[in-house]
């Protein structure tokens, strides 16, 4: 069959060492030997950035990112007595919108157009008025366009207002730096997952939680699947309440392994920027010009505005032929713009190729 570079937003291209590891010999979840790799993979999640490794403790879930966020947001935001402040500009800001609103809980939504920041000013002043918000929630890397947030700024308004908040971090965990992980102690929690800058396979997601928040037992959740109260539980020795995807945690391990043993996050952080940092200005030197300023984006995903002369099915069919798997916009950007991710087991040669479609591309 094929192969394909991935250069979509997840799931990534697979090293060999993490493809192999789904030849594990098969194993059964209610078994020691399994818990034991449950709990060496919590260990090493919590460990990726290592300001993390004391305060927060790793529930791992078997299902997408999405899976993770909304195990997050039902566990710990309450349905009455509080609302919720989500902070949106892009798809996934506004699916945790949607995804209070199925549960019934209270929100207020501050969506910014999506080539833009985050209304912070706004959010200043809903705020310092009076109001019922206990938790705010935002996307760390905004998948929709590639945007970083300021996450360090919504913290500091969290600090100055006495709110907590719940992040997003499925596309930027183990590939973007976390400076907004500061002693304010707002950040309660993270959700994210093993196949995006990870390079796990999809089938394991996981929120890292504050581990004094955990130990209170106290859930929110009206959905007994995504409680994330009984996994952390069950989880300390190393079980879950339900089958975990077992092949898919051998491939979590070996990417997790493969992270560290290349550096850990700072490494994995330069790679990406070296490698976004050229797709970015190779591809705006053929006259592929970039949505956003390039200093808005994150190191692993650009969008770039398709040019008059072509559709983006013409680019996606040309890249598809030579190889590459690029990705559409989403929400009324479908025609308008493709993204190009660069997580994954990426060589350099196939930036050069990349490249070289590209300017064929550029000649038509
Ligand atoms: C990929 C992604 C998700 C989760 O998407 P799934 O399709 O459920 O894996 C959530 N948030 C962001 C920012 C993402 O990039």
């Amino acid at each position: 069959m094929r192969s394909h570079i991935l250069l979509n937003p997840g799931p990534v291209t697979l090293s060999n060492k993490v493809r192999q590891a789904l030849l594990t010999p098969d194993m059964c979840h209610r078994e020691n030997n399994f818990a034991q790799m449950a709990q060496r993979i919590q260990n090493k999640i919590e460990n990726v950035y290592h300001e993390m490794a004391d305060k927060y403790k790793a529930v791992l879930l078997t299902g997408s990112g999405t899976s993770a966020v909304e195990a997050m947001l039902s566990t710990f935001i309450e349905k009455e007595n509080s609302s919720t402040l989500i902070l949106a500009n892009g798809v996934y800001g506004e699916r945790m919108a949607s995804i209070l609103e199925r549960q019934g809980k209270k929100t207020c939504v501050l969506s910014s157009d999506w080539s833009d920041e985050i209304q912070f000013e706004e959010a200043e002043k809903l705020l310092s008025g009076e109001n019922d918000i206990l938790y705010i929630v935002t996307v760390h890397n905004e998948t929709t366009t590639g945007r970083l947030n300021d996450v360090k700024r919504v913290t500091e308004l969290c600090k100055k207002y006495n709110k907590f908040l719940l992040v997003d971090a499925v596309s930027s965990f183990g590939g973007e730096l976390f400076d907004f992980l500061d002693e304010y102690g707002t950040v309660k929690a993270v959700a994210a997952t093993a196949n995006k800058c990870l390079h796990g396979t999809p089938g394991v997601s996981f929120v890292l939680a504050e581990m004094e928040l955990l130990e209170l037992g106290k859930s929110n959740s009206m959905s007994l699947y995504l409680d994330l109260i009984p996994y952390y539980q069950a989880q300390k020795k190393g079980f879950s309440p339900f089958t975990q995807a077992v092949h898919n945690y051998f491939a979590l391990e070996a990417a997790l392994d493969e992270l560290e043993e290349s550096g850990g996050i700072k490494a994995r952080h330069e790679r990406y920027k070296e490698l976004s940092e050229r797709i970015q200005s190779e591809l705006n030197n053929l006259g592929f010009y970039t949505y956003l300023r390039t200093d808005d984006y994150s190191s692993m995903i650009t969008s770039f505005n398709v040019p008059d002369y072509l559709t983006y099915e013409e680019i996606h069919e040309t890249c598809y032929e030579a190889g590459f798997i690029i990705y559409a916009g989403q929400g009324g950007f479908e025609g308008s713009m493709f993204r190009i991710a660069n997580m994954g087991n990426i060589q350099n040669k196939d930036v050069d190729r990349l490249i070289n479609v590209f300017q064929k591309l550029s000649q038509k």
